[in-house]
């Protein structure tokens, strides 16, 4: 992002954080951050270099949740309904990025996204992703992970899929090892035996 100031003045991120929702009960009704009547035009400016794809995803209810390894800049954006079950987004995928890396080699670019989208999309440095904590992980992990093959090294994925889905899901089930363990409950059960 090159123009932070003029587009997510500091003000409006700290009222953007998902922190402030973090008890927002799960699916309720976002809040209006800038009422309608209120909104100015703004020009959102990116650079990348690197890349052979691009795309965006916007949405009135995102809040947003940041964190660093290596110096990439983790971020996480979720909808204000989901904000409860996404707490950890932007910590996991810090995780992700550290696991491939000490793992497959160093992740390239400077940052990457987890954007709540209800489903699951590689670009790169951005993932569509959907769910909550923690049966989004998989997902979490697997999309990062297409950042290797289809992101840097740039291999066609629609005409090479074995080297791209393949060894994503190679890095999926290693990257997730590594961070939660050989086995993840998902569901508690709720009775013991
Ligand atoms: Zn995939």
């Amino acid at each position: 992002m090159q123009n932070p100031q003029d587009v997510l003045p500091d003000e409006l991120r700290k009222r953007l954080d998902i922190g402030n929702f973090k008890d927002k009960e799960w699916d309720s009704a976002p809040s209006t951050i800038t009422p309608h009547d209120t909104l100015v035009r703004k020009t959102w400016r990116f650079h990348a270099e690197n890349v052979h794809d691009f795309a965006f995803t916007a949405d009135p209810t995102y809040r947003i949740g940041e964190a660093t390894w290596n110096g990439v800049r983790c971020v996480a954006l979720a909808q204000e309904p989901h904000c409860s079950g996404w707490q950890n987004a932007a910590s996991y995928n810090a995780k992700s990025i550290k696991a491939h890396s000490d793992w497959f080699g160093l992740y390239g670019y400077p940052k990457m996204v987890v954007a709540d989208a209800r489903d699951g999309m590689e670009y790169p440095m951005l993932t569509l992703d959907g769910g909550s904590d923690p049966d989004y992980r998989g997902l979490f992990v697997h999309e990062i992970g297409h950042n290797w093959f289809y992101g840097m090294i740039g291999n066609n994925e629609t005409y090479r899929a074995m080297l791209d889905e393949g060894f994503t899901q190679f890095l999926t089930a290693g990257g997730l090892s590594v961070i939660d363990g050989d086995t993840m409950v998902e569901d508690t059960p709720k009775t013991s035996y």
